[in-house]
């Protein structure tokens, strides 16, 4: 039985690198042909390069026990001296390391050698607490240089951090303490959200109070200055960073020294503890932070709008960006408050230079209307990414001529949590890109698109996203279930093997291949609506229905229908700048038609709903599980990783 993926809708548009660009590009065709040539070869290659060992590995790759891959095996290094030390050393530490805008409106920039500093004594106190290597420390900060520095301080003690999202409540987080038998919690008095002060230290009280728990301190940044209540078990961070010595040293420790935990967004079910280790994953992150955004360390301002607490936080504002010495703009507050300009205004300010998003934030803005992000002076902007849900083609037009001033490439990188490192993506200045796809796997990354049956699907076909050999940056394991790792993620193409022989990673999602071989991304595999024998795929008739002027964000899920085995369902929103003038039956008219015509008769929604938002995970992506809940009118399932679970109740009573 073929389960290749039905592929209707059609994008022509193609944007080829300007030959200035090109010119200057960090990446090169020459990548792409030393990767063929020779995928190990290269990946040590940019290995010594980029990272900084202190004992040389002589081993690239042992893949003898799939799926648990090593790299770098007997090599040595210091993932914190190499995000910090070797900067100033190079005569760079008077570089900013981060230009850190509070919500407030406070601001502070630091330097490398700031930076390296406060991380030394933050060491320091971690050795003071006892924390040794090995030993896993919770993180459950607001998105302030704190965040980061104690990142930094576990990674160069060789202990294990786990960072848990500062919107988390004291359930998740003491589940996640568990999971992973933290010794000590690093938090805040609180943080600033849309102008008001929330508190996080509440949340790690009760997270403990049952007083059983393998916490021995609670480490608490002054943050807001709001009172809070105090334990035996809690020290301040600014009196502890006082009391210990400036210097530390940093220490070797072997390739696969464990770096950090951390859990998956929890889209489609219950998160995962996915465990990352330390020289495979900076390479991988060093190399793609360079060559996916064109990174100058120089003159380059970068800026990563993602909170820490995500994959794309740890890869892209912490270790990526400091491995190869940039400077970034650390950013605690929302893109809307105090006022909904406050991100074009942070980049005027500091003239970022590199953006890098998500789709959900892209299309509020346009919700919003163009008129906002023009009033302010963007032309700094070079380079515009995207990352977290498949960006629909009028979206990534919209990111390209509103935001990039219709000249700025705009690379749409595909990864996961447990891919650690961006597998898939144009490269600035090398690839001609395409509206909605996100292209090509990187250099050293093997990708394909397969059946069920484990059959290549060729071009013009959908099917499902395969990494096909190992890559530095590979999860090695679910913290604690080596068996879960297997079955969610290895033992789906049982029997068929990449080149090396090994077993293929099943990344659960659908993909296509275009004509070119080029890679479009079409949502989760579990979202796939079969109506009346065609497979069609969430984002082709998300991506038609955010394509008409009236839309500004769409989910479909397939329902069940007594006709069609099932039928679409679509919930949007519509832009404020239309919501007034048309009323729900033309609307649904209009697009039901549109659809129609776009894409065909197939996919023409059974129904559309009209909503205010759609139901988010606090990561932002479209939690459609609980759609299909709803239109199919059962009782709506686990909330727990909502963004606002309110959101489902209104659309719940909108239903009835
Ligand atoms: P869970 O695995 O718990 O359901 P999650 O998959 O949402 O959570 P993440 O690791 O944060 O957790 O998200 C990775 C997923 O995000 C990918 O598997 C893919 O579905 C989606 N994704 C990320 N980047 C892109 C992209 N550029 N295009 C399309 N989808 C993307
Ligand atoms: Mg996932």
């Amino acid at each position: 039985m073929s389960v290749q993926i039905d592929h209707l809708l059609n994008e022509s548009r193609r944007f080829a690198p300007t030959p200035e660009f090109s010119a200057q590009s960090a990446a090169s065709p020459e990548l792409y042909a030393d990767a063929q040539a020779d995928r190990l070869g290269f990946w040590s290659a940019q290995s010594r390069e980029l990272l900084h060992w202190h004992k040389p590995f002589t081993k690239t790759l042992d893949w003898t026990n799939p799926p648990f891959a090593k790299w770098f095996e007997d090599g040595e290094l210091n993932v914190a001296y190499n995000c910090l030390d070797r900067h100033v050393l190079a005569g760079n530490g008077d570089r900013v390391a981060l230009h850190f805008e509070g919500e407030p409106g406070d601001s502070r920039d630091i330097t490398y050698a700031e930076l390296t500093a406060e991380v030394k004594r933050a060491t320091n106190v971690l050795i003071k607490l006892g924390v040794k290597a090995g030993d896993r420390v919770a993180i459950y900060l607001p998105m302030i240089p704190e965040a980061v520095i104690s990142m930094l301080a576990v990674a160069r003690l060789g202990a294990v951090h786990s960072v848990i999202f500062g919107g988390f409540s004291a359930e998740s987080l003491r589940s996640r303490i568990d999971d992973a038998n933290a010794v000590l919690v690093i938090t805040a008095d609180g943080g600033f959200r849309k102008g008001r002060v929330s508190a996080l230290k509440p949340a790690v009280d009760a997270a403990l109070q049952s007083g059983d728990s393998s916490v021995e301190n609670v480490l608490v940044v002054k943050r807001t200055g709001q009172d809070v209540e105090w334990n035996d078990r809690d020290l301040w961070w600014h009196d502890e960073l006082a009391s210990v010595d400036a210097e530390h040293e940093a220490e070797a420790f072997p390739a696969e020294n464990p770096l950090f935990i951390l859990y998956t967004s929890g889209t489609t079910g219950a998160p995962k503890g996915i465990l990352h280790t330390s020289g495979g994953y900076l390479t991988q992150n060093a190399f793609t932070h360079k060559n996916v955004f064109d990174l100058k360390p120089e003159t380059d301002v970068y800026w990563c709008t993602a909170d820490v607490g995500w994959i794309t936080g740890h890869s892209y504002v912490v270790y990526g960006p400091l491995a190869n010495g940039a400077t970034q703009v650390l950013f605690e507050g929302t893109p809307d408050s105090p006022h909904p300009g406050r991100w074009w205004e942070i980049i005027e300010k500091y003239k970022v230079s590199i953006l890098y998003t998500a789709p959900t934030a892209i299309r509020t803005f346009m919700k919003l209307g163009r008129q906002i992000p023009q009033k302010f002076d963007l032309t700094s902007l070079r380079v515009l990414g995207s990352v977290g849900e498949p960006i629909n083609p009028e979206a990534w037009m919209w990111y390209r001529e509103v935001i990039g001033g219709n000249i700025t490439p705009v690379v749409d990188t595909w990864w996961q949590t447990e891919t650690g490192a961006i597998m898939v993506s144009a490269l600035p200045g090398v690839t001609e890109t395409k509206p909605g796809a996100a292209q090509v796997a990187i250099p050293g990354i093997a990708i394909d698109v397969l059946d069920d049956d484990g059959t290549h699907v060729g071009h013009g076909n959908g099917g499902l996203l395969v990494v096909t050999e190992p890559w530095p940056a590979m999860l090695r394991g679910i913290w604690g279930d080596p068996e879960r790792f297997k079955e969610t993620y290895w033992d789906k193409f049982e029997g068929t093997t990449g080149a090396k022989g090994g077993p293929l990673y099943f990344a659960g999602d659908g993909a296509r291949l275009d004509d070119d071989g080029d890679i479009w991304l079409l949502g989760r595999v579990d979202d796939v609506m079969n109506v009346s024998g065609h497979r069609l795929s969430t984002a082709e008739i998300e991506s038609s229905l955010v394509a008409h002027p009236l839309t500004a964000e769409a989910a479909v899920v397939g329902a069940s229908d007594e006709v069609t085995g099932q039928a679409v369902v679509a919930f949007v929103v519509i832009k404020f700048s239309q919501a007034e003038t048309a009323s729900h039956e033309d609307i649904n008219a209009v697009l039901r038609a549109h659809v129609a015509q776009q894409i065909g008769a197939i996919a023409r929604p059974r129904e559309i709903f009209i909503v205010d938002e759609l139901p988010k995970t606090r990561s932002g992506k479209i939690m459609r599980r609980l759609l299909r809940d709803v239109a199919e009118g059962r009782e709506v399932g686990d909330t727990s990783t909502l963004a606002d679970t309110s959101v489902m109740q209104i659309i719940s009573q909108k239903m009835k």
